[in-house]
């Protein structure tokens, strides 16, 4: 079977130059591709080079991710559209808007957030977006800005259920979290009930968003500070969990995220 993580940050300095055997735990467990999201103008020449490296594996995503739009520099909009253009297969991530994390600040996240998603509209190219509660905010956006024709990801969706109709609207794929089988999510599990099968997507989000002890039989931890990470081969544990969910084949699940997955980033399934 062939899984197909929406999204991750392989490129992220806890993973201490693993990479490579990263990328081979997740391959020898049935892993295709991944997009791997660079989220500051520092992480972006990496997530370049990972592209480079395992081709046909890595989908490059390149975004200024809102916990960094305080740090941008100013030529940063020049550097993402140089990126884009020169690099083969790249799409636009992760953006969005950050209204949870303490310390945080607002002012900005809106006009570089939809700054970046005319860049991928521009491009027809999927838009990887992050949201913590700001949804009432995000959906207006949306509605009032251009929006990729091809769609575009709503990654770990949190928001209200009710809002998973009106954002399939505007063209929103949803991506699932190994994080969400924790017990407590089951609000967030509940949403997940009203995607559409054809709007689906599965990610791990790693190195964050651990999964449930249970769950987790690829530990792995930061060397430097001993904290537990998510390893990326973890995804086919999270495609089971979503099967099991959805009652269906898991089968018949991987098919239709191949799909979806293929559709959204601008890939061809592979042989
Ligand atoms: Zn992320």
């Amino acid at each position: 079977m062939r899984f197909h993580d929406a999204h991750n940050h392989l490129q992220d300095e806890r993973f201490a130059g693993r990479q490579g055997e990263l990328v081979a735990a997740s391959r020898a467990l049935g892993v295709a591709r991944m997009v791997v999201n660079g989220s500051c103008e520092a992480d972006w020449p990496q997530v370049g080079a990972l592209a480079r490296e395992f081709t046909n594996f890595v989908v490059p995503s390149f975004g200024l991710h809102p916990w960094h739009v305080g740090g941008r520099t100013p030529h940063w909009r020049e550097a993402l559209v140089e990126l884009l253009d020169a690099t083969p297969g790249a799409v636009v991530g992760e953006i969005g808007l950050d209204r949870w994390k303490p310390g945080l600040a607002y002012a900005g996240q809106e006009e570089v957030f939809v700054g970046q998603l005319r860049l991928a509209t521009e491009r027809n190219v999927a838009a990887s977006i992050h949201c913590l509660q700001a949804w009432g905010r995000l959906l207006e956006l949306l509605q009032t800005n251009p929006r990729p024709a091809r769609g575009f990801l709503l990654h770990s969706y949190g928001g209200p259920a009710e809002m998973v109709v009106p954002l399939v609207k505007l063209g929103a794929h949803f991506s699932f979290p190994g994080y969400f089988m924790h017990e407590r999510k089951a609000r967030q599990r509940e949403a997940f009930k009203l995607v559409p099968a054809e709007r689906l997507l599965i990610e791990t989000d790693a190195p964050d968003q651990l999964l449930p002890d249970r769950a987790n039989a690829l530990p792995l931890g930061d060397a430097s500070t001993g904290k537990s990470l998510n390893h990326p081969a973890n995804l086919p544990a999270v495609y089971q969990f979503m099967a099991e969910l959805r009652g269906e084949p898991l089968a018949t699940l991987v098919a239709q995220i191949e799909g979806n997955f293929c559709q959204l980033f601008g890939v061809a399934p592979r042989d």
